[in-house]
């Protein structure tokens, strides 16, 4: 027998069984954006390279050593993405989106890094974001957190903290920078490999690095927050003023920097101690200068971008109490004048009863066998039809979640009394 070849390390399928969890995710999702007036974005899964040299940054971890690039047939350097926000930006500069008005916009779907695979953390994995275009004060920063906080409530997840920060503007980087810089070279001999090469490249995210043997350096270090210019200050006490005033709890968190080089100003992220290490399920903030970097005009935008299996995994741990619909009703035929009859029976009660999930049995079979799939698939009822039925114009109902002798339903009056069957019929 041939190999099995098997999927690439790092990515996944979906299986039926856990679909149900991410369809009840990505619904109350779409439910809550569209209420705050977002509206769905698709983009190419496979960009120029180009475009994320260009935005995520070329010192970054994901360009540096994280993305799936490749040459095309025509020698062109295609990447696929590693991260929504690029794509947008360039599909809102390439259709004139952003040309004198707001835009609230969101999008889904797989994104690809070549990192080390562990819990949470893969080569192919899904991220939902969000962006708003053109507005520039702290009151949609607010309004972005305030879509995340609801997120939360619509999904029955408990317990995230929100983490704040404020990256200033780029001049304020950039001074703050040599200060770190000047720090770290004074404590030289603490910093681990990793550290003092990036000392040179992207210092700000040693402060990021989660080697416990650096916090205390980490921890001691000059603080951003701590040398910002009127502008930076008066935006972060207004998108802290937004969440005091929305009952938002938050906790500012001076070392809070991102991994991609286009935010500035505020940053966030809502972390969870229940997945261990890879704890942050949602990231986001303000890149004001990215669309122009992009060459469009200049354009202020904030978003994030949430971990959807990180989400599924905390989803996972209250599966039971959640709302997943099961088939409703699984049709046992029996005899081949039953299973003809059976299959238009079953296409017209789809036709009356629009909300109605039924299964018709194909393939034949005994009694037992037949009603043994029933039971599996899930449903709470089971219609028998066979030979005998057919002649007395009735079909056979029995509820499969709960004991209950087989009852007999004129064919006629089925349609009509199934949705009392369905609602007495509700699991145990
Ligand atoms: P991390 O610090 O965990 O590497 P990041 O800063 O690289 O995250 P972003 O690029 O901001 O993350 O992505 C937003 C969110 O997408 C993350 O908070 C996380 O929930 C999820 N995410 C990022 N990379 C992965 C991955 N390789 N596998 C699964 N989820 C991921
Ligand atoms: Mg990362």
């Amino acid at each position: 027998m041939a190999k099995h070849i098997q999927a690439i390390r790092g990515m996944h399928d979906l299986l039926p069984e856990q679909s149900p969890l991410w369809q009840f995710l990505e619904d109350r999702v779409r439910g809550v954006f569209e209420r705050y007036g977002y509206r769905e974005i698709r983009t190419p899964i496979l960009e120029m390279t180009e475009l994320f040299r260009r935005s995520i940054g070329e010192v970054t971890d994901i360009v540096e050593k994280e993305m799936y690039t490749f040459e095309d047939r025509n020698g062109d350097s295609l990447t696929l993405r590693p991260e929504g926000t690029a794509g947008v930006v360039r599909a809102g500069i390439q259709n004139g989106l952003f040309h004198n008005q707001t835009q609230r916009l969101w999008y889904r779907g797989p994104m690809f890094r070549h990192e080390r695979p562990q819990k949470g953390r893969y080569r192919q994995f899904h991220q939902i974001g969000l962006e708003a275009f053109g507005l520039a004060g702290p009151d949609i920063d607010v309004e972005v957190i305030l879509v995340t906080r609801r997120l939360w409530q619509a999904l029955g997840l408990e317990g995230l903290e929100l983490q704040l920060n404020t990256l200033g503007t780029a001049a304020e980087r950039a001074a703050y920078r040599q200060r770190l810089v000047d720090y770290l070279e004074r404590h030289r001999e603490q910093l681990d490999g990793e550290s003092r090469r990036r000392l040179a490249t992207n210092p700000l995210r040693i402060l990021d690095s989660k080697n416990p043997e650096m916090q205390a350096l980490i921890e001691a270090a000059p603080a951003l927050i701590d040398h910002l210019g009127d502008g930076s200050r008066a935006h972060f006490d207004g998108l802290c003023r937004g969440l005091d005033e929305a009952g938002v709890p938050y906790v500012v968190n001076p070392r809070l920097v991102r991994g991609l080089d286009y935010y500035g100003l505020t940053v966030f992220e809502w972390v969870t101690g229940r997945l261990g290490a890879q704890g942050t399920v949602c990231a986001g903030g303000r890149y004001d200068g990215l669309v122009e970097q992009l060459g469009g005009r200049p354009t202020p935008a904030v978003g994030f971008a949430m971990g959807v299996e990180r989400l599924v995994a905390l989803l996972e741990e209250q599966r039971d109490g959640l709302p997943l619909r099961q088939p409703d009703a699984y049709l046992v035929l029996m005899g081949d004048e039953a299973a003809r009859r059976g299959m238009q029976l079953a296409e017209q009660l789809r036709g009356q009863l629009p909300e109605l999930r039924l299964i018709t049995h194909c393939g034949g079979g005994s009694f037992k066998s037949q009603f043994k799939r029933a039971d599996r698939s899930g449903a709470r009822l089971a219609l028998v039809l066979g030979e005998d039925e057919l002649a007395r114009g009735v079909i056979g109902i029995k509820t499969l979640r709960r004991a209950g002798e087989q009852q007999e339903i004129p064919l006629q009056r089925l349609a009509e009394a199934l949705p009392e069957w369905l609602r007495t019929a509700e699991t145990a």
